[in-house]
């Protein structure tokens, strides 16, 4: 017998993770310019990296002989004074997904269950998976998550709700006063890991407090990153707030250098750059325009989004897409995420949204 056929059935059956085509790939593939290419297919920063950032980056380089402080006591305080939470609270991650996944190792096993929605991220399922636990996926509302149904989905083995707010790949965002009801309606057994990897591209009124949340909810984890508004997908880096007890039980899982030297200094620095992000903000929202503008013009339906892309339906997402790359313009399929009709698209500069639209609207009259 193979080594391969004892590998636990769970694991054999993971379908691995599909990430937006990397430019290099395209050049290979198609042998475009790479110049020429606009890529537009895993939600990055088009602003691209933080002055700051590059400042510290450019220094930290110049130490990496050593090993990378495996608390990461500098960007745990930068965390602490910037949100106003304890450090004993924050979980530091290798991104975001890494503390999803310590989540799902801390809590969950064989036997036991987590609750995610339809069209939710891909990591929830993959994560949930690995550990031999079963996912219990709930079925959307209007592309949204149903948090009536998800509540009612939950269940003596479960152990963990993952929420996305905004979700990707869809846009949908809960109001504030509804995602508040549902974790105070959750039994304290469960943890409700709260996802919001895009919560800086909300305008101020829709923008929950759930940082506030954590003194009430110890079942509470919120998760944020640094790969979008802050513009450092490449050097992965997130983390987590939880209550002190459930962070210590993420730490344990945690491998002890996740996040390397460079990246530590890079989110600190980061993090300070108030202008980088609101300049962020602001093209996101000049961008998102322009974006919705033109898919009404050519006469294509999209979701509403609340994050930084947006999915809109084409019918042959597949044809689409493949015409698409043949004019250099890269975006995300959807259909491993039950949408295969539709693409994603995220907000780029103002010349990559009109290159799109234009390449766009070519491929549907080809
Ligand atoms: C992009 C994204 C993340 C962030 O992933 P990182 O590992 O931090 O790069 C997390 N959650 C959602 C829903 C995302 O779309």
């Amino acid at each position: 017998m193979d080594i391969c056929d004892l590998a636990p059935p769970y694991i054999r059956a993971i379908a691995p993770y599909q990430p937006g085509k990397p430019i290099s790939e395209l050049v290979r593939e198609m042998g475009l310019d790479e110049a020429g290419i606009v890529k537009l297919a895993s939600n990055e920063n088009p602003m691209g990296v933080s002055p700051l950032a590059r400042v510290a980056i450019d220094r930290a380089a110049g130490d990496l002989a050593r090993y990378p402080d495996g608390n990461g006591f500098e960007l745990k305080r930068a965390l602490s004074a910037h949100h106003g939470v304890a450090p004993e609270r924050i979980v530091l991650g290798n991104g975001s997904n890494d503390v999803l996944e310590m989540a799902a190792r801390a809590f969950l096993a064989p036997g036991l269950e987590a609750v995610y929605s339809q069209h939710a991220f891909a990591v929830y399922p993959l994560v949930v998976q690995a550990m031999g636990a079963s996912g219990v996926e709930v079925p959307a509302r209007n592309f949204a998550h149903d948090l009536a149904a998800m509540r009612r989905a939950v269940s003596g083995r479960t152990r963990v709700v993952f929420i996305a707010n905004p979700n990707n790949p869809t846009g949908t965002l809960a109001a504030p006063a509804e995602l508040e009801s549902f974790i105070a309606s959750v039994p304290r057994e469960v943890l409700v890991v709260l996802d919001e990897a895009y919560y800086e591209y909300l305008p101020a009124e829709l923008r929950a407090d759930s940082v506030a949340w954590l003194e009430r909810f110890p079942h509470l984890v919120v998760t944020r990153t640094f790969s979008k508004i802050y513009g450092l997908a490449g050097l992965r880096v997130g983390y987590a707030f939880a209550a002190p007890a459930v962070a210590d039980l993420m730490n344990r899982v945690r491998q002890p250098f996740n996040v390397n030297s460079v990246s530590l200094a890079a989110a600190t620095a980061a993090l300070s750059d108030a202008e980088f992000v609101r300049k962020g903000h602001e093209l996101n929202r000049a961008g998102m325009r322009e974006v919705t503008a033109g898919l009404k013009r050519i006469g294509l339906e999209f979701i509403p989004s609340h994050g930084n892309f947006v999915s809109f339906r084409v019918g042959d997402a597949a044809t689409v897409y493949r015409k698409l790359l043949e004019s250099g313009v890269i975006v995300r399929p959807i259909s491993s995420y039950g949408l295969p009709q539709h693409l994603r698209v995220t907000i780029g500069l103002e010349a990559e949204n009109a290159r799109f639209l234009a390449a766009l609207d070519r491929a549907l009259k080809a």
